[in-house]
């Protein structure tokens, strides 16, 4: 049993070349949006093969933008999941419409395309697509529906840095995709964000994410530059700064072995709990590659006594921090309240919801953390199985 320090759920891995680089754009003239954003953008656009990419300061500030560069607002309809979280249905409330859950499909917790198909009315702008955990969500139904039906595609890929779809990267397409660098994320900035997408699309997106200045300060403040600018949209401020770019750029050099070390963890948990009548371990489709952001059990109440909360409680006093992703959308009060949502609208988001829990999966683990947390697991059920 782990009788060393807490084990914690998600810290983030920053090594001596971030430090050195952020130190770096201390020492310069650029600490706001200058050259290292510049290159973290084209290195990020280069290792998805995105045709265009903007720097944000969060995932959010990329959907909010994305959302807001496709005209969508007052009076329109986006249908997403109630499997992920609030700031991907916040935004939709942020830019005056109205979000339109569709539930989930029991093995992967994606939005189910037979739920959005039913959920589609007149007002219907767009999907937002969130790809829980890293397994990316059924793309070819939901494009299917979106091109028959005449509606925008938004992604949220929090979770999906770098997953495959039948191939191809999520990020790679043409639709406007948002990545998240929050501390806990697959990679960090300590906040910030990606938006990609078509290259037009990302040059109005630029400016709406600046103020809606024609001209950004890159431009106005380097050699050559011009003071003109003029303010073409009422923008956010949501640009990226250099401190953060210059983490991004040594933590996405470190991606992909952070991925292989996810990836060797998320299988020794497999192995170890697959057997197991009190637990189902995260489903993986033939037509996917994972990004592994979150490794999320589900507890078999049928063999078990205790409830999640209770295994909760009880892996902690094993020293074992975990989560739980998410609480769905409808049971957050503004939303419940606002829209009237009872428990069961959703009845696979809630009946998941309420066995699930998010095991530590990071880099940082060492081979004695992962066999820790096996321990520590099959110990609780072993204590508790009816
Ligand atoms: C983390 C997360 C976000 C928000 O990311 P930020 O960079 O913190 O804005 C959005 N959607 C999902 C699914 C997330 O997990």
């Amino acid at each position: 049993m782990r009788v060393k320090s807490f084990l914690p759920f998600a810290p983030p891995a920053i090594g001596e070349e971030e430090i050195e680089e952020v130190v770096d754009s201390l020492h310069s003239d650029w600490i706001t949006t200058g050259p290292k954003v510049q290159q973290f953008q084209q290195a990020f656009a280069e290792y998805l093969g995105s045709p265009g990419a903007l720097a944000l300061n969060s995932c959010t500030a990329g959907l909010h933008t994305a959302l807001a560069t496709l005209g969508i607002g007052h009076g329109d309809e986006v249908i997403t999941t109630p499997m992920t979280f609030a700031a991907s249905v916040n935004v939709i409330e942020h830019v005056g419409a109205t979000p339109v859950l569709a539930d989930v499909e029991p093995d992967t917790l994606n939005i189910d395309p037979a739920r959005v198909e039913p959920a589609i009315t007149p007002r219907t702008r767009a999907l937002l697509i969130v790809h829980y955990s890293g397994h990316p969500a059924n793309l070819a139904a939901l494009r299917d529906l979106a091109y028959r039906h005449g509606l925008a595609m938004v992604e949220d890929a929090a979770h999906a840095l770098p997953a495959r779809y039948r191939g191809e990267l999520i990020g790679a397409s043409s639709t406007p995709t948002a990545f998240s660098f929050y501390a806990t994320k697959n990679m960090t900035t300590a906040e910030g964000g990606m938006l990609t997408g078509d290259p037009e699309f990302i040059e109005r997106a630029r400016m709406i994410s600046l103020h809606g200045m024609n001209r950004d300060a890159w431009k106005r403040y380097g050699q050559g530059g011009n003071w003109f600018y003029e303010v073409v949209f009422p923008g956010f401020k949501y640009n990226m700064t250099d401190i953060q770019a210059a983490m991004g750029i040594h933590q996405l050099q470190k991606l992909e072995q952070f991925q292989r070390r996810r990836q060797q963890i998320v299988q020794a948990y497999t192995a170890a709990f697959a057997g197991e009548d009190t637990l189902e371990t995260p489903t993986v489709r033939p037509d996917v590659e994972h990004a592994w952001h979150l490794y999320v059990l589900r507890l078999r109440h049928a063999a078990l006594t205790i409830s999640r909360e209770q295994f909760i409680e009880e892996l902690g006093q094993r020293n074992i921090g975990t989560s739980v992703h998410f609480i769905p959308i409808h049971l957050h009060p503004y939303y419940r309240d606002k829209y009237g949502y009872r428990p069961g609208d959703f009845p696979v988001a809630y009946e998941h919801y309420q066995r699930m829990l998010s095991l530590p999966l990071h880099p940082r683990m060492s081979e004695e953390d992962v066999a820790d947390v096996i321990d520590a697991v099959l110990d609780v059920t072993r204590h508790y199985h009816r």
